[in-house]
């Protein structure tokens, strides 16, 4: 080889170098965050399997494994407020103590009160094991508060999630007023399910939330919403979650109204839920950013 192919070569080979470098660059540091939408949590030493109970809602054996691997791995547990502060809006600086983690937000619909009954335990239990509070995020529909006189209620009451809160575990956000499906109402209907939720939440848990973070973020049921939904729950909301299996690619999301979620039901295995965890997970397209 005289001395121009040597050059050649070095050349060439430097550029693979720098395409590798940034292709490999790009697969790693997508900025993206799971977001999990859970329901119920179950026993499922009591519940059977293939019942419609082991379909919607998760196993309270398998949910303690997977927050004690987040714990052990070093995951951030954010709250919706810390999502909009640190990673939506950047209005705010993410904390030294928590540069060096990942940040995952777990979040349960509907207010089953198996949410207090098996869910709850194993957040003080861990907190006792580990030193750390694991937050979650409760989508909560207050008209099943008012239904707690019947002890067989299955939704959780006003006393059970100021326990959850006082303790620091429950972020409580809204999910509508009666879980209608805001797309099919009239805009009155529609204000009324949207404002009255967040009356009524912020009623059950005012003295212990002064800053009026509970009912400050919402998740649209069933997913369902268009333009006239998230017009106006921009007027009462600081953001929206959606029920759409992707993952949050947070450095291209401009839209607050429109944060993405991945349903998790009983039928995700442990393995699935660490992939997830790990990022690996449809993300919206990144044309749009
Ligand atoms: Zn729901």
């Amino acid at each position: 080889m005289n001395s121009q192919t040597n050059k050649n070569f070095s050349l060439r080979l430097v550029l693979v170098v720098i395409i590798l470098f940034s292709v490999l660059n790009l697969i790693f540091t997508v900025p993206v965050i799971p977001i999990l939408g859970f329901h119920g949590i179950i026993d499922a030493k009591t519940s059977a399997p293939q019942s419609s109970l082991g379909v919607m809602h998760y196993p309270k054996q398998d949910l303690e494994k997977i927050l004690e691997y987040l714990i052990r791995n070093n995951y951030w547990f954010l709250t919706t407020q810390d999502l909009y502060d640190f990673f939506l809006k950047k209005s705010k600086k993410v904390p030294k103590e928590h540069l060096n983690q990942k940040p995952i937000l777990i979040s349960f619909d509907d207010g089953y009160k198996t949410v207090y009954t098996n869910l709850l335990p194993i957040l003080s239990k861990l907190e006792e094991k580990y030193g750390k509070k694991v937050k979650v995020v409760l989508f909560i529909n207050p008209a099943t508060l008012d239904r707690q006189r019947s002890t067989a209620s299955i939704h959780i009451g006003c006393q059970e999630l100021r326990d959850g809160l006082k303790k620091g575990f429950y972020d409580i956000q809204s999910h509508g007023l009666n879980h209608k499906n805001l797309t099919l109402l009239t805009r009155e209907e529609l204000i009324k399910e949207l404002l009255q939720a967040q009356i009524k939440l912020r009623k059950c848990t005012s003295d212990l939330d002064p800053q009026q973070k509970v009912a400050s973020h919402f998740a649209y049921p069933y997913g369902a919403y268009n333009k006239q939904v998230q017009y106006y729950a921009s007027k009462y909301y600081l953001s929206s979650y959606l029920y759409d299996n992707k993952i949050l690619d947070y450095g291209c999301l401009k839209n607050y109204y429109e944060i993405p979620r991945i349903p998790i039901n009983g039928q995700i295995s442990f393995q699935q839920m660490l992939e997830i965890a790990e990022g690996f997970h449809q993300t919206k397209s990144r044309s749009k950013c």
